[in-house]
């Protein structure tokens, strides 16, 4: 027990008890010292609140499995595995789209070995990392051509600074969005190197305003994606169709910023309003832009499709090399696009599209598992009940998915307390809380996940 400033010992005296000595010998000197720093830290705090601290003797083995604990958290990994139960399909805190299996098999396979990369194994000479996935992108969206980077926003930088630093881009006023992450559109073009045009009202813009707007300074016409807002009631802004008649007539570029970009008719699992990127090119538009990781359903990347002379120019772009996409995603961007083709289909292998499209039955089957399995471990406040999941990501704003989620509430701990201790877990489990209880939602929660957050809260429950 110690009781004042004077009972704590020297870090010295801690380093030459021999079981100390010994740590110190397998975990090194300087995480040794950091470990008891903090302890003596600690107990110097508390007593100079007035406590008494309650300390292992130390030269006993269970001083030393505490230091041992303090360098072991401290050397666990950062960045973990969660559980991802908030009802967010494509949740960015959490990662966006969790990836197929083939896709991490391929990032793997390339991340253990060389490849050929950028090597033409036909000819042997050097060849280009955009071939990898230039033609199954154009096979599924019916593009000219196209090129990877790192992720959208990069692509949008790109695109536009390839395509009209020092002219100007005419934009509506109801698409000038912030994404989030300070990603806002007008700042995006004044950092291509080009000047904004804006035009129309925010919730009205018509094909005359963008007329009017264009001279012999105009490069681009921007689209966007209005991706986590929505503007309903009194709108309108031009058919693309008639956009891009426009632009040709003019002879400047019309570019549409997709974010989420989808490969597959989604109107089938009742998600109206997302187009599907092949249309959007057949209307008409010259280049469009869209991530990897959103309802696409792979690793992070941002894709640019469209006109080949176009893409020629953002491929000899000098910002390309500080853009481009590395080799791990490329493979795994590579062999989710593949899942797209047959004789795959994308919506029984690509998570993301699989979350999607399960049938409301299969996850009302497994929010009454994880109820049972809550009530045998004592809990007698659980309840099942139809919930509505949001697909995440910047995507479809105003459409819910319908979905299944366990709610609960515990006597004797807050709902901040018990998220708190859930965040802590082996595997953190993130739910959400309502009303003073907390959710699992079971759309994003895969089955084998469930095992994982029964035996987190069982943990929480008898430590
Ligand atoms: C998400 C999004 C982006 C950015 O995509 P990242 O892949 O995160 O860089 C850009 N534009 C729109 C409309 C988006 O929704």
């Amino acid at each position: 027990m110690l009781k004042t400033l004077r009972d704590l010992p020297q870090i010295q005296t801690l380093l030459d008890q021999p079981l100390i000595k010994k740590l110190e010998a397998q975990l090194g000197h300087a995480q040794t010292v950091a470990a008891l720093r903090g302890i003596i830290d600690q107990a110097r705090a508390e007593l100079l609140d007035g406590a008494e601290v309650d300390l292992p003797a130390f030269d006993s083995y269970q001083f030393a499995d505490q230091v041992k604990d303090i360098i072991n958290s401290a050397n666990a990994s950062s960045l973990k595995p969660v559980i991802n139960a908030t009802g967010i399909l494509i949740h960015t805190n959490l990662g966006r789209a969790r990836m197929a299996p083939e896709a991490v098999e391929a990032m793997q396979a390339i991340a253990a070995t060389p490849s050929n990369l950028e090597l033409d194994l036909n000819t042997g000479k050097r060849g280009s990392r955009h071939t990898h996935v230039e033609e199954l992108i154009c096979a599924l969206t019916g593009a000219e051509a196209a090129v990877v980077v790192n992720n959208c926003a990069a692509a949008v930088l790109l695109s536009l600074m390839a395509t009209a630093a020092g002219r100007n881009v005419v934009a509506s006023r109801g698409e000038l969005i912030e994404i989030g992450g300070s990603f806002r559109l007008p700042d995006v073009i004044a950092q291509s190197g080009a000047m904004l045009r804006e035009v129309g009202a925010t919730n009205k813009t018509r094909l005359s305003d963008y007329a009017a707007a264009i001279n012999e300074d105009t490069a681009v016409l921007l689209k966007s994606h209005t991706s986590n807002f929505k503007i309903v009631g009194f709108t309108a802004s031009p058919e693309r169709r008639d956009l891009a008649q426009l632009a040709k007539e003019n002879d400047v570029i019309l570019m549409e910023d997709l974010g989420s970009g989808v490969l597959i008719d989604l109107a089938q699992y009742g998600l109206v309003d997302e187009p599907v990127v092949a249309d959007i090119l057949k209307s008409g538009v010259d280049l469009v832009m869209f991530s990897g990781d959103k309802l696409l359903g792979g690793p992070q990347a941002g894709i640019i499709a469209g006109r080949a002379d176009i893409i020629d120019d953002l491929k000899s772009h000098p910002l390309m090399r500080a853009v481009r996409i590395d080799k791990l995603s490329l493979a795994a961007l590579e062999a989710t696009l593949r899942l797209y083709r047959p004789p795959h289909d994308p919506t029984l292998k690509i998570p993301v599209l699989q979350m999607l499209s399960e049938p409301l039955e299969t996850i009302r089957q497994r929010a009454h598992e994880l109820s049972h399995k809550l009530t045998s471990l004592g809990i007698i406040d659980v309840e099942v009940f139809e919930s509505a999941c949001q697909v995440g990501g910047g995507t479809l704003p105003e459409q819910d998915v319908a979905s299944f989620a366990v709610s609960l509430a515990l006597p004797a701990m807050s709902p901040d307390q018990f998220a708190a201790q859930l965040r802590q877990s082996v595997t953190p489990v993130i739910g959400r809380i309502k009303n003073a209880r907390t959710i699992f939602d079971l759309r994003t929660v895969r089955a084998a996940e469930v095992p994982l957050i029964v035996a987190a809260i069982a943990k929480i429950l008898s430590p």
